[in-house]
């Protein structure tokens, strides 16, 4: 082999290798592209479509794919506040006390973004979680209701009870994303929810091991005593069992709406329902 053929070949592979590095450089480079695009798409859709669920900007491109586990983290965060939100200076003097409002399917909260004035925390013994907030007067009842049920042997906490409308719009939101044909009577819209109001709780007991929400509630025992009791300290069950058609929602045993004990015993004598007795 002649000198310049040995020149030549050498040549050929140097050229070769730099094709081959190039040509990964841009599959890698369209790759990249293509990621920034998708995110700029999520990122552009608008937050106040009910079906659009808001997405964290940061988030790492491969986990668009999996769209589902970043909406579930995202509720994690908002739905577990570290304290009590206050309301801005203008709505405590607009909106002073929407304790007794209809609130519904129809009719929401005058100002949307509402945040009663006198939040507080209820301590571990009497909820599931970090962040669940009851206005002041609801908040004592509440302790008082569970204290004398502890008495009679039933162990009954707060699972969830204050929400903003940003955390129940992301809760909606999730509903209405996952698909659930029922999701539009068993979430409030954001504006629309009583837990809105600081005034209503959702209780868990320890007989199904304090889980939140659960369907299994209505046949434990504290659900029973919770029935015949809760009235006496202000707090009425907001969607009861085979009143779906007036209330708007699916029943929910564990959901419970303080309205002063003597508005309670005005509605357990009346046998309706609150959106009834409220009209
Ligand atoms: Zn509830």
């Amino acid at each position: 082999m002649k000198y310049n053929d040995i020149k030549i070949i050498l040549i050929s592979i140097f050229i070769l290798i730099i094709i081959f590095f190039v040509g990964i450089f841009s599959v890698n480079k369209i790759r990249n592209i293509n990621s920034d695009n998708q995110i700029a798409q999520v990122s552009n859709l608008q937050e106040d479509d009910p079906k659009i669920i808001p997405i964290d900007k940061n988030i790492q491109p491969e986990k668009i794919l999996n769209k589902e586990k970043i909406v579930e983290k995202k509720v994690k965060n908002k739905v577990v506040p570290t304290a009590c939100p206050i309301p801005e200076k203008e709505d405590e003097e607009e909106y002073e006390d929407m304790s007794l409002l209809n609130i519904g399917q129809e009719v929401g909260l005058p100002n949307p973004r509402y945040i009663p004035e006198d939040l507080e925390e209820l301590d571990e013994g009497s909820s599931t979680k970090k962040g669940v907030c009851l206005v002041e007067i609801a908040k004592n009842s509440f302790l008082s209701m569970i204290d004398d049920a502890e008495e009679d042997g039933y162990s009954i906490k707060a699972s969830s009870a204050f929400r903003t409308y940003e955390t129940q719009k992301i809760l909606f939101n999730n509903a209405v994303n996952s698909g659930k044909a029922d999701a539009l009577i068993s979430l409030a819209k954001p504006g629309y929810s009583e837990h809105q109001l600081g005034t209503t709780v959702d209780v868990t007991s320890s007989s199904i091991d304090y889980a939140s929400a659960s369907g299994d509630f209505y046949k434990t025992p504290e659900s029973d005593w919770l029935k015949e009791n809760a009235y006496l300290y202000g707090f009425i069950q907001s969607y009861p069992l085979g009143k779906e058609s007036i209330t708007g929602y699916k029943s929910e045993p564990w959901h419970y709406r303080y309205l002063g004990i003597e508005k309670a015993k005005e509605i357990k004598d009346s046998g309706l329902t609150i959106t009834e007795f409220l009209k």
